[in-house]
């Protein structure tokens, strides 16, 4: 469909351009910018972002940096591990793979990676930046979002977005990177009453909840940029018996008819979230080593 936004090849085209300001810093500046991705345990659909992160690290020319380590590691192991990544001068960005074993507190890791390395944007000293409107690491999966709005629509100014979901990853970044772009922005939530009649308002409408279809039709103005992060697993009778498929928080089908721009799941927001990874971990580098930031978006 022609409103269908092709994060696939929009994430494709931005990795290429990372490819080359990689060769150019390396060039220039003999600057190889380093991700280093520590995995807890054996969770395999995390084992497979690890492994997706590590193959576009290295296709993007950048030095992949992996570390596993057991299911049963305690917390000091963990931050001793960070700390130790956090002084590795080749090291630019540093990525734990959530969720860590109840063992470990995700929020202590979190506070640990230096604010300069956190690719994930997730330190409270970056998310603080990014509420004041300076410049830190911005959380890689809003950031892609804002990406692809602005491909669609250009200048924000003015438009009415809301964003549905407040987390600290998604929902509450979103949020401000809109606020920064000076849109009239609404979080909504689990509390939110009337959560159609809030939708409705949106110009851009990001959904970012993880309820599977939540957005219907009638919760969309017509025209609308819609933004689907969600991520869900459905059984799919219709693959054979057990089998399960992908979708997303948005009836895409139905709203498909009325928005203006839609992402589909998959293939929409979740191809931008490693590509930004990438992007975060060149801004990283470069502002570590005192080198001019190339042209990146
Ligand atoms: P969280 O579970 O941390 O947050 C979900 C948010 O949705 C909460 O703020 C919650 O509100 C809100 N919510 C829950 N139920 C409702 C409801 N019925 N009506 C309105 N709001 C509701 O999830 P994340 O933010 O981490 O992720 C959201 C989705 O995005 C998930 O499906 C996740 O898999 C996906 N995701 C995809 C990524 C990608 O790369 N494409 C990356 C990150 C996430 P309250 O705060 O009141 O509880």
């Amino acid at each position: 469909m022609e409103n269908r936004i092709d994060g696939k090849a929009f994430a494709a085209a931005l990795r290429a351009r990372l490819k080359e300001a990689v060769t150019g810093l390396k060039a220039e500046h003999n600057l190889v910018p380093g991700l280093a991705v520590v995995l807890v345990g054996e969770d395999p659909a995390s084992e497979v972002y690890v492994r997706n992160k590590k193959i576009a690290t290295v296709e993007a020319g950048m030095e992949s940096f992996g570390f596993v380590l057991p299911e049963t590691t305690d917390e000091q192991t963990l931050l001793a591990k960070v700390d130790e990544l956090n002084k590795d001068p080749n090291v630019h960005g540093i990525l734990v793979q959530f969720p860590v074993p109840d063992q470990i507190s995700q929020q202590r890791v979190i506070e640990t990676i230096d604010p300069a390395k956190d690719v994930d944007g997730l330190h409270p000293i970056n998310a603080g930046y990014l509420a004041s409107g300076l410049d830190g690491m911005v959380p890689c999966t809003p950031f892609g979002c804002l990406m692809l709005i602005r491909d669609q629509l250009g200048d924000l100014s003015g438009k009415r977005a809301v964003v549905v979901g407040r987390s600290n990853l998604m929902g509450k970044p979103m949020a401000q990177l809109l606020l920064r772009e000076n849109c009239t922005v609404t979080i909504a939530h689990s509390r939110t009453q009337d959560l159609a009649g809030v939708c409705r308002e949106a110009d851009i409408l990001v959904a970012a909840v993880g309820r599977p279809h939540m957005v219907q039709a009638d919760w969309v103005k017509p025209g609308a940029c819609v933004i689907d992060v969600g991520i869900n697993r459905i059984p799919a009778p219709e693959r054979g018996e057990g089998k399960t498929r992908l979708v997303g928080d948005v009836d895409y089908s139905q709203v498909a008819e009325i928005a203006g721009s839609i992402t589909p799941v998959p293939g929409g927001v979740g191809p931008m979230t490693i590509a930004c990874l990438l992007r975060n971990t060149i801004v990283a580098a470069c502002r570590q080593s005192g080198v001019p930031m190339p042209q990146l978006d």
